[in-house]
């Protein structure tokens, strides 16, 4: 068990808090919104009631040190964290200092004059080059600035960055408090559910969708050992397919994967698509046809799972006690291949005895437009590190980086 931030002793102590403030900004410089400042209002209310000095930490967008000066200052003005302070501030009801540079005599004063229950954000995190490769020297001087660290950055916690696990390896050593937020608290208890799996908690279903089979093998090969049953869906669904002699049009396809898929599909435990709902094009669909079966008409694309695949899929994911979700399984975005996705996410919240977990990304951002969000036992707010997470059995390095409580 992880140590979390409610147990901590924090009075007068500045506590380095690493937050997901990377907001969808607007072309204006606004936010759009502020879902991920909201999700970690619980953390910050706690370390202010109970008297910390809290250094808020996040990197916002990207920022590529290998392009042109002026490109690089672009992207900075582009990724400020100026707006996202403002608007912590109004939700807090308090002031947040904002320090406008990630170092030097600005920053330390500002975080020396801290008083007890006083909150700042310092710029973005990434406006350091060594951020990213988790610099030695830069996680050292950043570490100073705290007496303590609490991780809840879910989203980032599969990086092993300096605000992630530079600052908190430093300060373990140190003996000093490190322990996690109550949103990566609430991820970690989820995703664990969907790593160690006990027996009263099968039958573990896991859906996979979307459209790369290479982007999801390693975390197939884990849910091989894991799970009952694998549903695929999406474009991956092509691929496996192919794989089996089934004539798939002009679907997505990763031939460099066909060997891989047979072998997964010999485990026993894959549930592949009975027909889709097909298209002449994917960009301009003239011409949109279901399939009676597997085969896809010659001329055309799979671009969702068909009405007798939902039924079956249905069923599976009716007879589950644990299911973990990744992937839309049709191009979602378009109401025309909508169907699927729609039906898998109504299926997973009819079935009442389950416990549910989204993994974040697209199939959060499905789940959400088709207002299905409230109904799942956990929506994932990290689509990168939930997989990771299920991946490498519980152990992510922004995660692993925080001690068991003995
Ligand atoms: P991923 O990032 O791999 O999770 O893929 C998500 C994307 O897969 C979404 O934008 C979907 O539109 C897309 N997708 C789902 N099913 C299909 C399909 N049958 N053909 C092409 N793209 C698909």
């Amino acid at each position: 068990m992880k140590p979390t931030v409610k147990n901590m002793n924090v009075k007068g102590k500045r506590i380095i808090v690493r937050v997901d403030f990377n907001v969808p900004m607007k072309e204006d410089g606004s936010i759009r919104d502020n879902n991920r400042i909201v999700a970690a209002l619980p953390t910050i209310k706690e370390l202010v009631n109970k008297g910390a000095r809290v250094i808020l930490m996040s990197h916002l967008g990207k920022i590529d040190f290998k392009k042109a000066p002026e490109d690089i200052e672009k992207a900075k003005k582009k990724n400020n964290m100026a707006p996202v302070a403002k608007e912590l501030s109004f939700l807090l009801g308090q002031d947040v200092v904002f320090v406008n540079v990630t170092r030097g005599e600005e920053l330390e004063n500002a975080v020396n004059n801290l008083k007890d229950g006083q909150v700042l954000l310092m710029q973005n995190t990434r406006y350091e080059k060594g951020e990213s490769k988790n610099d030695p020297e830069l996680a050292s001087y950043w570490a100073k600035l705290g007496d303590g660290f609490v991780m809840d950055a879910f989203g980032s916690a599969h990086r092993a960055h300096c605000s992630t696990v530079g600052i908190p390896s430093i300060l373990e050593k140190e003996g000093k408090q490190v322990a996690c937020g109550y949103l990566v608290e609430k991820e970690v208890n989820a995703l664990y559910r969907c790593v160690e799996i006990k027996d009263d908690e099968r039958p573990y279903v896991a859906i996979l969708g979307g459209s790369k089979v290479s982007d999801k093998i390693q975390v197939i090969e884990t849910l091989l050992k894991k799970t009952d049953k694998i549903v695929i869906g999406g474009a991956m669904a092509y691929t496996f397919l192919k794989a089996l002699g089934h004539n798939i049009g002009n679907s997505l396809c990763e031939d460099d994967q066909l060997d891989y898929a047979k072998k997964c599909y010999e485990s026993g435990k894959i549930v592949l698509p009975i027909d889709s709902v097909c298209a002449n094009s994917f960009d301009n669909p003239t011409s949109i046809v279901t399939s009676e079966a597997e085969d896809i008409p010659t001329g055309y694309m799979g671009l969702d799972i068909g009405p007798k695949s939902i039924e079956l899929f249905s069923k599976v994911i009716a007879s589950a006690k644990t299911i973990f979700w990744n992937g839309p399984v049709g191009v979602f975005e378009n109401e025309k291949f909508a169907s699927g996705t729609k039906a898998i996410c109504q299926a997973i919240v009819d079935n009442k005895n389950a416990f549910s977990v989204v993994g974040g990304g697209d199939s959060a951002a499905a789940a959400k437009q088709f207002g299905y969000s409230k109904e799942f036992s956990h929506v994932s707010t990290g689509g990168g590190a939930s997989l990771e997470m299920i991946q490498f059995d519980g152990h992510i390095p922004g995660i692993d980086v925080i001690p068991d409580v003995k």
